[in-house]
This record gives C-alpha cells, structure tokens and sequence, in this order.
C-alpha cells in the first residue's frame, strides 16, 4: 500500500477532491495551537492524507505562502511518513511560454525561489534554491499533461525582478509554496511534486488577483479531475 500525502495552501483548492475522495477530517488537530486542517481516506489500495493550511486567527484567510507550507511539509512527514508527497494547487503561468488558464501542469526539473535575493557568494545560490522535483516525465506522457519548473515566492504580485529570476530559472509556473514543500522534502529524501492548475497569466496586463479570482473555481475542478488520474496512476506505478 503506497502512502500518499497531498499538500494544499486554499481550502477551496482541496473541497472539490475532499468530496470526490470521500476524505474525513480528523476532529483533533496535529498539536493543539496549528491551524492546519487534516483529512484521511483511501482511495484503491493507497492511504491518503490531505493536509490544508487552514485559516489565519487574526485575518480569516487561508495561511497561503511558504512559512505554513514549510511547517505543514515538516509535520506530514514526521507524523504520516509518505511515501510521496503532492503539493496540488494553482498557480500562475507564463502566456508566451505556452500556459493557458486551466491547463494543469505537472512540476519539472527544479524548484525554486524567485524572491529569495542575497547577493553574497554562496547565499546567492542558496537564496534561489534548486531541490529537487520526482520525476514526472512518465506520469505526464500517460496523463497528456503539460510540465514546467515552477518558481516560487510570497507574493502573489509580480516585480520586474521576480519575472527576471523566473525567468533565469527557466521556470514557467509561478506559485507561493511549492519551493518551501521541496525544501523541507529535501531534508528528509521524501520524493515530492506539484500538481498546479493555471489560474492567471504572469505576462499579461489584467491584474493577477482579477485573473486569480475570475478563473479559480473552473480551475479547481480541473485540478481535481487530474489528481484523480494522478491517484490512479500512482496505484498502479
Ligand atoms: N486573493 C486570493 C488569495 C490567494 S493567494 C483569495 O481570494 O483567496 C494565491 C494562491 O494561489 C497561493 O496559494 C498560490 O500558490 C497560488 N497562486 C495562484 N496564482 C498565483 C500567482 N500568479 N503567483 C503566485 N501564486 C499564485
């Protein structure tokens, strides 16, 4: 039995394939004080966990970017110890390099950090990143699905600077917690990808928060038709 752990920042990024999944939230929270909400189920012979960032105390929004991304990673693998992780969501995605609002991608190559700046010999390097993605060449053939490096950073605007480092670090896919998940994936050699549904265009003129907003709910159920194919072909791979 493979043991599975999906990683999602938005509660409504993970609704739709908790109900497709029939997951059932767990009533006691990892450790008292996260906000982290945590879903368990199967699906064929694998076990799921599904893990969402939850809401903020102060503000009531989902806790999107890397901080709780990183601590959500930590305390799946200490606590499930998967097999493989997914961080499945949606993301940016840039126009001229061939993304289209809701394409789902598969993540490739490497992840990493786009607003991460240090320039000082060897902090440079480490700012960006680069850890590395499991390897989805063969899942993308049988799924028809399209892949690209993904870049991340906290911020859901975008500075000429980021665009250069995306683009630097030949990454298409721009989204706020994937780099964090690797990293933390990295430390303890779980292999880890992303599964990314486009919500906006990075290179075009429409605000991205327009975009994001216009286009999530229909991305978000393409995202989940994928993640089931995805289950699917990793219960028989
Ligand atoms: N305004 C939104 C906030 C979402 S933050 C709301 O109403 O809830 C954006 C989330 O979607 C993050 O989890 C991030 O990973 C992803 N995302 C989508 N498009 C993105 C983009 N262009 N840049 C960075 N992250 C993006």
């Amino acid at each position: 039995m493979q043991n599975i752990t999906i990683l999602t920042a938005m509660q409504g990024e993970a609704e739709p394939l908790l109900k497709k999944l029939s997951l059932t939230e767990e009533s006691r929270s990892l450790k008292e004080g996260l906000p982290f909400r945590l879903y368990k189920g199967t699906f064929g012979s694998s076990a799921i966990t599904l893990l969402t960032s939850g809401t903020d105390t102060v503000h009531q929004v989902d806790n999107v970017a890397t901080v709780p991304a990183a601590l959500m990673t930590y305390l799946a693998i200490d606590h499930f110890n998967p097999d493989i992780i997914i961080n499945s969501g949606t993301a940016g995605g840039i126009g001229k390099k061939g993304c289209a609002i809701g394409d789902v991608y598969l993540s490739a190559g490497t992840f990493n950090f786009h607003d991460r700046r240090i320039p000082i010999p060897g902090f440079e390097e480490y700012g960006l990143g680069s850890y590395p993605c499991y390897d989805t060449s063969t899942m993308a053939k049988a799924l028809n699905l399209k892949t690209g490096a993904v870049s991340t950073g906290n911020s859901l605007d975008l500075l000429d600077r980021d665009m250069e480092i995306i683009t630097s670090n030949e990454a298409i896919i721009k989204d706020m917690e994937a780099a964090a998940i690797a990293w933390v994936c990295r430390l303890f050699s779980v292999p880890m990808f992303a599964v990314k549904a486009i919500t906006d265009l990075i290179d075009e003129q429409t605000p991205t928060e327009e975009q994001f907003l216009k286009n999530l709910q229909e991305s978000t159920l393409k995202l989940t038709s994928t993640q089931l194919e995805i289950l699917r072909y990793l219960e028989k791979h």
